[in-house]
Order: structure tokens, then C-alpha cells, then sequence
């Protein structure tokens, strides 16, 4: 008898008669014998319109009250499902992120789990009870609500599995599995049986929102064997696990494509030691994630730099730019979200030369201007005009050979 996590995103519980699919999947797997904990994400659409009413109420919600609020799409979802459950004679019953304890730090919106106790579930578990567990949220040491970030009920599900050393964590969803790219965008996208943690965590963070990229790297860490699998029809999907020599053969495993960015430049920097630091200090500071860094060569003894943030923390960002620009008098400072950052992913990339060229190539000829690059061992992305992004997407995805048709690339 195996003990499974099994988690189901907000499209798998999207109305009541999904729901009633969610509560007949969980009794199959529980008439399998195995022991069960399931979490749930709200149903699909809640958050994005909770989000929308905190921003008619007021431009910039508070960070606390916006996470008390957003935490209770999950409540609705597990309370609908333990009902549904209990309906069939089903011993379920649904929990809290507090009350199973999820105990994060208090970075509201995108608070890190510090530890998970776990206790209920135990209890539940030892009774003969399926727990039904909100996704998404914790509390901090205050005991005040948190939320993991957006996509985070698949951290809850990773955690949950860990603190239990679940035999599995298997993510129900509405594709049925992860693949080459997002196969809504690149129809020629082909499912992979199996993804190592470090290409699945390259992917998530670049753009891939199959997983959220915290969960893939807590899943690492723990050794969480993590499953992907389509909540609707049965079947294969893709194990994320340790690296082995098959993927190793493959040079780009697959293609991503992130709109969730925006690009500000600062022109007329004095280029002298220690403005970066003036620059990128207050920005750290104020919890915003600067992904890639252009200086240009200096003129004069002035330069520009240009940087991306994520999109959402856009206007904090320009707020604390535009001071630091005046205090060093920099020229001005300029702003677009219309980018987007598209990228390759393969562990293959660390024994194979040439990859960045041959990608520069298919995006000149596609007739697609490159903004700014970056690359790690095994990654290289390029910033680019939004409106060019599926485009690039997909004439990468079959220059590399990663069309359902084309036989893959080794
Ligand atoms: P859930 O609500 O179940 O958490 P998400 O919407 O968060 O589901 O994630 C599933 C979606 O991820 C798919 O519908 C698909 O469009 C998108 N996606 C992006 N990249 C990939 C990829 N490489 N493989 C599979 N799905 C992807
Ligand atoms: N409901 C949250 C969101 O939409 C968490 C999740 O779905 O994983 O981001
Ligand atoms: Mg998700």
C-alpha cells in the first residue's frame, strides 16, 4: 500500500461536475488501496478574479489583506470536495494551510515554507480519513495568513509529500504531462516520459507554468518523486526526477516562452564604481527579482544599463528607480512591458557547442531583433518583442527537432 499525494489544479475542480470527476478519481485510487492525502487549488478563475476585485477596491492592496483574501478560493474548493466525498460515504474531511501546519516566513503573495508539522494529516491518515488540504497557503509565525505565490498549491502538494515521505506526489492537470512546450502554444509539442529536476526547474522558471518552480525546486531538495498527469483522461504522463544518461543525448529539451516581465533602462549613468550597487540594492531590498542585467560600454563616462523585473512588481520598481536615478542624476529612465523572454532548456546543452548561435540564426532569420541574452549551462534565453514570442517559440521548437514529426534531435 502506497501513501500518494495527489494534487488537482483550479481547471480539474473548475465546476461541480468536475469536482464530482475529482471525488471518483480519489475513490478509485483509494479502492486501489492506497492511502490518500489530496490538495486542491481554487477552482479555475477564482484567484485571477479575487485579484481583480482587490485591484477595483484600491491600485496597490495591501500585502497582508490581499493574501487573506486570495486564500479563500482553496477554502471553497476543499470544503466542495469533502462534502461531495462524505456525500458518497467517502471519511474525508478538508483542512486549512494552518490547520495542517504550513508555517511560512511572512513575505506576503510569495512566502517561503519554513517548516510543515503536519499533524492533522497524520491523525486523519491514522483514523481512516482522507484529508482534503487547501493548496496555496500557510500561515507565518503570527499565525497571520500567507499565500506561496501564484501556482503555489503545487508547493503545498511537494511539501505535504515530503513531511509525510509520501511514495509519490502525483499533480492532476489539464494537459497530461509536461512537454517539449506549452502545448497550447506550440501545437507540435510532444509529451516527455520523463524530465530531470534541473531541466523541469529551468523550465518552470523560465516560463514552463506546467509546475511552479518553487515546488520543482523544494521536489528536488527532498527528493519528492513528482508526477505529471492529465486529471481527465487516464494514462501515461511525465516523471520529474534524477538526471540519467538518456536525457543527457538530447541537446534542448524543450522551449519556453515568459510574458511576465518588463524592461526599465536607466540612460546617462555616470559610470563610476558603486552605482550598481545604488541601483540594484534598493531593489533587492524591496523583494523584487531582477532576472537579466545589460551595462552598456560607457561614453563619455556615461552609461545605460538596462534590467527586467517580473511585471507585477513593475510599478514598485520604477518608484524606487526613479529616486536612485535622481540621487546619482542619471539622465532618465524608461519603461515597456511589451517583452518577452523566450528561451532552450536541455541538460544535453553541457556536452554540446553551438546551441546559442544556431538559436541567434533561427531568430534573425525569423526576422526577430534580440534585446538582451543570458545563458547558464544549460539554458540560454533571449529578450524580445512581445508580440514576436509565438513565432520564436515555434521556429525553435522545429529547428531543434523537437516537432512531433521531426525525430528528436541528438
Ligand atoms: P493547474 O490549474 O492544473 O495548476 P496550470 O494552468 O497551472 O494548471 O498549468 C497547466 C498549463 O501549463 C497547461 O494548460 C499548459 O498550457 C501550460 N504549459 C506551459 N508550458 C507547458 C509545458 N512545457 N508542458 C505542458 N504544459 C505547459
Ligand atoms: N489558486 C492559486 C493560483 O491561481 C494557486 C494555484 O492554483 O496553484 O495561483
Ligand atoms: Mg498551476
Amino acid at each position: 500500500m502506497a501513501l500518494i499525494v495527489q494534487k488537482y489544479g483550479g481547471t480539474s475542480v473548475g465546476s461541480v461536475e468536475r469536482i464530482h470527476r475529482v471525488a471518483e478519481r480519489v475513490v478509485q485510487a483509494r479502492q486501489a488501496g492506497h492511502d490518500l492525502v489530496v490538495v486542491l487549488s481554487a477552482m479555475s478563475g477564482e484567484t485571477d478574479r479575487l485579484v481583480r476585485l482587490a485591484h477595483e477596491v484600491t491600485p496597490c492592496p495591501d500585502e497582508r489583506e490581499m493574501d487573506m483574501l486570495l486564500s479563500t478560493g482553496e477554502r471553497v474548493a476543499i470544503a466542495l470536495l469533502a462534502m461531495d466525498l462524505r456525500g458518497r460515504g467517502i471519511n474525508a474531511r478538508s483542512f486549512t494551510g494552518r490547520q495542517v501546519g504550513i508555517i511560512t516566513d511572512s513575505s506576503h503573495t510569495k512566502a517561503r515554507i519554513a517548516r510543515v508539522t503536519a499533524e492533522r494529516i497524520r491523525e486523519a491518515l491514522a483514523g481512516g480519513i482522507i484529508p482534503i488540504v487547501a493548496g496555496f497557503q500557510g500561515i507565518n509565525e503570527r499565525s497571520d495568513v500567507t499565500t506561496l505565490g501564484r501556482g503555489g498549491s503545487d508547493l503545498t502538494a511537494v511539501a505535504v509529500a515530503a513531511a509525510l515521505k509520501a511514495d509519490r506526489c502525483i499533480i492532476y492537470t489539464d494537459v497530461d504531462g509536461v512537454y517539449t512546450a506549452d502545448p497550447n502554444i506550440v501545437p507540435s509539442a510532444r509529451r516527455l516520459d520523463k524530465v530531470s529536476y534541473e531541466e523541469m526547474l529551468e523550465l518552470a522558471s523560465l516560463g514552463a507554468k506546467i509546475l511552479q518552480s518553487r515546488s520543482v525546486e523544494f521536489a528536488a531538495r527532498h527528493g519528492v518523486p513528482v508526477e505529471v498527469r492529465s486529471s481527465f483522461k487516464e494514462g501515461q504522463g511525465t516523471l520529474v526526477t534524477t538526471e540519467d544518461m538518456d536525457m543527457e543525448r538530447v541537446v534542448v529539451s524543450g522551449v519556453t516562452g515568459d510574458r511576465h516581465q518588463a524592461k526599465i533602462t536607466i540612460i546617462g549613468v555616470p559610470d563610476r564604481p558603486g552605482i550598481a550597487a545604488r541601483i540594484f540594492g534598493p531593489v533587492a531590498e524591496a523583494n523584487i527579482i531582477v532576472d537579466m542585467i545589460i551595462q552598456n560600454v560607457s561614453q563619455a563616462e556615461l552609461t545605460d544599463i538596462s534590467f527586467t523585473v517580473p511585471r507585477v512588481d513593475l510599478g514598485k520598481a520604477v518608484t524606487l528607480v526613479q529616486r536612485v536615478a535622481k540621487e546619482i542624476e542619471a539622465k532618465s529612465v524608461g519603461v515597456t512591458d511589451a517583452i518577452a523572454k523566450v528561451s532552450l532548456v536541455g541538460v544535453g546543452m553541457r556536452s554540446h557547442s553551438g546551441v546559442a548561435a544556431r538559436m541567434f540564426a533561427v531568430l534573425s532569420r525569423e526576422g526577430v531583433n534580440i534585446m538582451m541574452i543570458s545563458t547558464s549551462e544549460i539554458k540560454i534565453s533571449c529578450v524580445i518583442d512581445e508580440k514576436y514570442l509565438e513565432l520564436a517559440m515555434r521556429a525553435l521548437h522545429a529547428a531543434f527537432g523537437l516537432d512531433e514529426a521531426s525525430g528528436r534531435e541528438e
